[in-house]
């Protein structure tokens, strides 16, 4: 087994923390590597049920002086009133919700009370989320990009560190719920639960607000953030950043950032699907007699047979040069649509082979176009054909 970590560096405290910040601090732990937000994760699950073993040390104050004193060795032995040894999640649950269930009112019945319930429980809850919009270029789709966005988002307040209250002064706890923010109403055989009308759910009141916040207990601040962007993303996909929203209320977990992305238009290439499309022009000459083009792509370039007698608007498929797929293995394909293109202006030397391929194919075909003066003097005598 791994050689035990110390207590106070497990809830990242000090050796002088009070009992209120050694347990805040392990809330702070609980939540981060509580199972329901880290489902089948070894490593939280350890850190979970070091959290716990190193708080039921240190809240005690007997324990904790041992501790100090003697550090690990201090609780081993056959003194009884050692160090707890936590087996299961279970364990951890039901030991904690034994000593502050009811009507405690700590944190304990929010978090641990209810499993299987939310994932924080009942008067704790995740802070709010937040939205932006990230702009994206066509190949950055494609490759996958780190982007650093500014958000404006609601961080704790630095004055108040949160309470709302100014310095000196402290939120009373609100009597009508004993700070649970809940109230219970008994209504027929049950019992039932609502947010507390008095304190609406905030358990606390606040007799002298703090001036920076207001009695918030946040302010607003601009942040940068890295948001990467996965390879294959399309065009107003709504990516989730945990826990870069708005802190909690309520002691839980931050709210998390909604990115929804634009992508921008290509000049060249279109998706559909995982597929990446190009239009690529070629002249009759080169659909009838066939040749090899040279094609852009995301990765390299690439080079496309085109058969004799290829059609307008006929597809040729590259393998693998599309998106990466979200959802699954691999890559789309490039698909290259060819576009036989009529020339617009043709040199003299042009339309006399056109006008001889014509006259082979018999077809009939529009006279030689005559110069302006040309048709000016024959406008009466011809007879427009
Ligand atoms: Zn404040
Ligand atoms: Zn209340």
């Amino acid at each position: 087994m791994a050689k035990k970590r110390d207590y106070y560096a497990i809830l990242e405290v000090d050796r002088s923390a009070s009992q209120d910040d050694i347990k805040k601090a392990y809330r702070k732990m609980a939540m981060k590597y509580h199972p329901d937000r880290n489902p089948g994760d070894k490593q939280a699950e350890a850190r979970f049920k070091e959290a716990a073993e190193a708080y039921e040390v240190l809240r005690d104050e007997a324990k904790r002086k041992r501790y100090d004193q003697f550090g690990h060795e201090g609780l081993a032995g056959p003194g009884g009133q050692g160090a707890p040894n936590f087996s299961s999640f279970e364990d951890i649950f039901s030991h904690f919700a034994d000593i502050f269930g009811g009507g405690g009112g700590s944190f304990f019945d929010g978090v641990f009370g209810g499993m299987g319930g939310s994932a924080f429980g009942q008067g704790v809850r995740a802070g709010a989320s937040r939205k932006c919009r990230v702009d994206i270029t066509f190949e950055e789709s494609a490759t996958g990009v780190a982007k650093t966005i500014e958000l404006r988002r609601n961080e704790i307040c630095a004055a108040c560190h949160g309470s709302g209250a100014a310095a000196g002064a402290k939120p009373r706890v609100c009597a009508t719920c004993g700070g649970r923010g809940q109230v219970y109403r008994n209504q027929g055989f049950f019992s039932v639960s609502q947010t507390c009308p008095a304190c609406h759910g905030k358990g606390t009141f606040i007799d002298k607000p703090c001036p920076a916040c207001k009695g918030g207990g946040y302010e607003p601040k601009t942040v940068r953030i890295r948001v990467n962007i996965p390879a294959g993303i399309e065009d107003g996909a709504r990516l989730r950043v945990p826990d870069e929203g708005d802190p909690s209320d309520s002691g839980g977990p931050r709210g998390d950032l909604y990115c929804y992305i634009t992508v921008q238009e290509h000049d060249f290439f279109a998706r559909q699907g995982d597929d990446v499309i190009c239009q690529i022009p070629i002249t009759f000459a080169q659909a009838a007699l066939g040749t090899e083009l040279e094609v852009p792509t995301f990765k390299n370039k690439a080079r496309v047979k085109i058969p004799p007698g290829t059609q307008s608007g006929q597809v040729f498929r590259l393998r693998g040069l599309g998106f990466k797929r979200l959802r699954d293995r691999g890559e789309g394909d490039q698909i290259v649509q060819v576009i036989v293109e009529t020339p617009k202006k043709l040199t003299p030397r042009q339309e006399e082979l056109f006008r001889e391929l014509a006259a082979i194919e018999e077809k009939h075909v529009s006279p030689q176009r005559k110069g302006f003066m040309d048709r000016w003097k024959n406008y009466f005598s011809d007879t427009g054909d």
